[in-house]
């Protein structure tokens, strides 16, 4: 009988540890071993990563069996570009974060890195090649320097600290009594918003992988840690090819290019001017955000 509670007692341990805060998406999908779904086929060959240009081609995918989240979904992302995704909540971005993690498989389609299915390649060597920068950053109960070596064993103490600079928080971090030793978490120094999103980009840097997914890393934040965020971001997002979804479009229009998500398909895709001008979803979605950044303001 206990063999059939342990997965309710795992749930609600996997919950309360969300709640706490002290968890990340990749160590929760470790956690719920999504592996047992998604196998290596034998004798997969590593993902041999060139220019890192990312394709998906008439992907479809859904969570449950009748129920279609991508209905089709073609994307181009070239080598080194920097591709926006947008859409109303609910749209499946951050879907499209999780298929190319390859935390599920595709029901139709594929999706492509430098010519390779990512369903046929190792899993661990696909995970090696992304990072992912999430909305919210969860720290483990532990040191700073950890958090930020999280996820690259063996990263040497010059190596936590030159992230920890490209990432705007190392001066912060030097500044403290223990420094890289002091303790985070609940149970530590407690970080705000942006410094938490600090964190996240210099573990980020740290991997120093040639593709780059950014899941609304800044919409946690108000809106003047957002800007100083976003220039941080900017700046790791040359020589990357990177995937930016957004809610807010004020953070995509330096995107090369951007693609309307609507009900499962691309509904509109161009630059920031082009899709202004089309006076579509997007230009539509733009008018009302810059409404209420004018309210907003006003109301101050
Ligand atoms: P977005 O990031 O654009 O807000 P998501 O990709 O997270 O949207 O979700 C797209 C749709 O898929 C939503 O309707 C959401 O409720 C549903 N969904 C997301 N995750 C799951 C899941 N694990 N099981 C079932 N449905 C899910
Ligand atoms: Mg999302």
């Amino acid at each position: 009988l206990s063999q059939l509670f342990r997965p309710l007692d795992m749930l609600g341990w996997v919950y309360r540890t969300i709640r706490q805060g002290v968890i990340d998406m990749g160590a929760m999908f470790d956690l719920l071993d999504t592996g047992a779904e998604v196998r290596d086929v034998t004798g997969a060959p590593p993902l041999v990563v060139d220019r890192a240009a990312v394709r998906f081609e008439n992907v479809v995918f859904g969570y449950e069996p009748d129920r279609a989240i991508l209905k089709g979904i073609d994307l181009d992302v070239p080598a080194g570009a920097t591709v926006a995704i947008v859409g109303h909540s609910g749209a499946g971005k951050s879907t499209i974060a999780r298929l190319m993690f390859r935390f599920y498989d595709v029901q139709g389609g594929r999706i492509l890195i430098d010519g390779q299915d990512i369903s046929k390649v190792q899993q661990e060597t696909l995970r090696a090649a992304i990072g992912i920068v999430p909305q919210d950053t969860v720290l483990f109960n532990d040191t700073i320097g950890y958090n930020i070596a999280y996820g690259r064993e063996g990263a040497t103490e010059e190596e936590i600290a030159n992230a920890a600079r490209g990432a705007a928080i190392g001066d912060f971090i030097e500044s403290l009594t223990d420094g890289y030793r002091t303790r985070v978490g609940e149970r530590g120094l407690k970080l705000s918003g942006g410094e938490k999103q600090r964190v996240a980009i210099a573990r980020t840097l740290l991997k120093n992988p040639p593709i780059l997914i950014l899941d609304e890393a800044t919409s946690a934040l108000d809106s003047r840690t957002e800007a100083e965020i976003q220039a941080t971001l900017e700046a790791i997002e040359r020589g990357r090819t990177t995937i930016v979804i957004a809610h807010r479009l004020s953070t995509v229009v330096h995107a090369d290019r951007i693609v309307v998500l609507e009900e499962g398909r691309v509904a509109e895709q161009g630059t920031h001017a082009q899709l202004l001008r089309a006076g579509g979803i997007y230009a539509e979605m733009w008018a009302r955000q810059a409404r209420e950044r004018e309210e907003a303001l006003a109301a101050e």
